[in-house]
């Protein structure tokens, strides 16, 4: 078997799945502090100097972009506390006209940015919501923020950030008794929620697998309410359904650690500081900011890409004995 990438073409690797989408970090910061994600306090920042700059982001874009990337997801930390986030996604927009371009945030901050991330390029938006109880939502996020998350993705509609997907990590002992609530909520306002498993991805490291609600269970909860079907498969982890009465709105499963999705997973994280990780949960990453700024080409940053898809791992390792948790949590790797 071919060593080594080809100099040309898409990105891809030794299994011959091909790398297109890429999550794009812009800051380590979050106004949450989510309890499966981060601690209370006590999370340090990375300092400004660290953080790739916008010119630093918009030239690695169109590294990507040229080798195949046609979605990107502007993600974080929180994505919308990155000052002058609608600049930064204009230029985006410049690098890739035609490419897919959506955010992932809790919301909090929608109700003022929407307009300006839509009329920059940006096409539409992942909020988080955990809990539609203000109570638990605010357990859960460590927030007592609900009403205005509600507001931002009203705000989001308003602006045509479409169509509006929610995440909802479902935690057991904590929400999973919502997931019912929630595709109610998606009925009625024809959103698709997205129910994610539990991933050891906390910074607390508290999680345990007894936690973990199978996307299975979550599916034939809504399914006893709501007769699902399901919708053809794509490249998404998310399996979608519908509602069987022909009812609007959409509900998904991300089931990352009961059925893991790597044999088709198309992804590639970028960190805030410029490291290049082919997997949620890898162990190595590759430094592409070092490199930038010491003077590499683009044939050279091209090729350290190619070289990390290329070695990219058969598949996460969290069903095995010999799992081992990434350093980084959620936050600091880009969600
Ligand atoms: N702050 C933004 C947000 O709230 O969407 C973007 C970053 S956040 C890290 C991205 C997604 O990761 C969120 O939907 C969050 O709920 C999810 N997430 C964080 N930690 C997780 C974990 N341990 N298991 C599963 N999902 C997690």
């Amino acid at each position: 078997m071919d060593r080594s990438p080809s100099a040309r073409g898409p990105l891809i690797d030794t299994f011959g799945r091909i790398a297109d989408d890429l999550r794009v970090s812009v800051t380590d910061r979050c106004n949450f502090r989510c309890t499966y994600c981060m601690p209370a306090e006590g999370l340090s920042w990375l300092p400004k100097e660290e953080l790739l700059t916008f010119e630093e982001l918009s030239r690695l874009l169109g590294l990507f972009v040229r080798r195949g990337v046609g979605s990107i997801k502007v993600t974080g930390g929180e994505p919308t506390v990155r000052t002058d986030l609608p600049v930064l996604v204009r230029m985006f927009r410049e690098v890739g006209p035609e490419l897919d371009i959506s955010m992932t945030t809790n919301g909090v901050l929608l109700d003022r940015l929407a307009g300006k991330l839509a009329d920059a390029g940006l096409d539409r938006v992942t909020v988080s919501v955990d809990s539609l109880l203000r109570h638990r939502f605010e357990e859960m996020t460590r927030r007592d923020a609900l009403d205005r998350v509600l507001a931002g993705i009203r705000a989001a509609e308003a602006a045509g950030l479409v169509p509006i997907k929610i995440n909802c990590v479902v935690i057991g002992g904590q929400n999973e008794g919502e997931v019912v609530d929630f595709a109610r909520w998606a009925r009625e306002t024809g959103y698709e929620v997205r129910f994610i498993e539990y991933m050891p991805l906390d910074a607390d490291r508290a999680w345990e697998r007894a936690k973990v609600v199978p996307g299975a269970t979550i599916v034939e909860a809504i399914d006893r309410v709501f007769p699902l079907l399901p919708e053809r498969e794509d490249a998404e982890p998310a399996t979608t359904f519908r509602f069987a009465d022909g009812a609007p709105g959409a509900v998904g499963v991300i089931a990352s650690v009961t059925e893991p999705f790597c044999d088709t997973c198309n992804r590639l994280r970028l960190t805030a500081e410029g490291q290049l990780r082919a997997c949620l949960f890898a162990l190595e990453e590759t430094d592409l900011r070092g490199p930038m700024r010491s003077g590499a080409g683009d044939d050279e940053l091209g090729a350290l890409i190619r070289e990390t898809v290329w070695r990219k791992w058969s598949g996460h390792r969290i069903n095995h004995p010999d799992f081992v948790q990434p350093q980084r949590s959620m936050s600091m790797i880009g969600g």
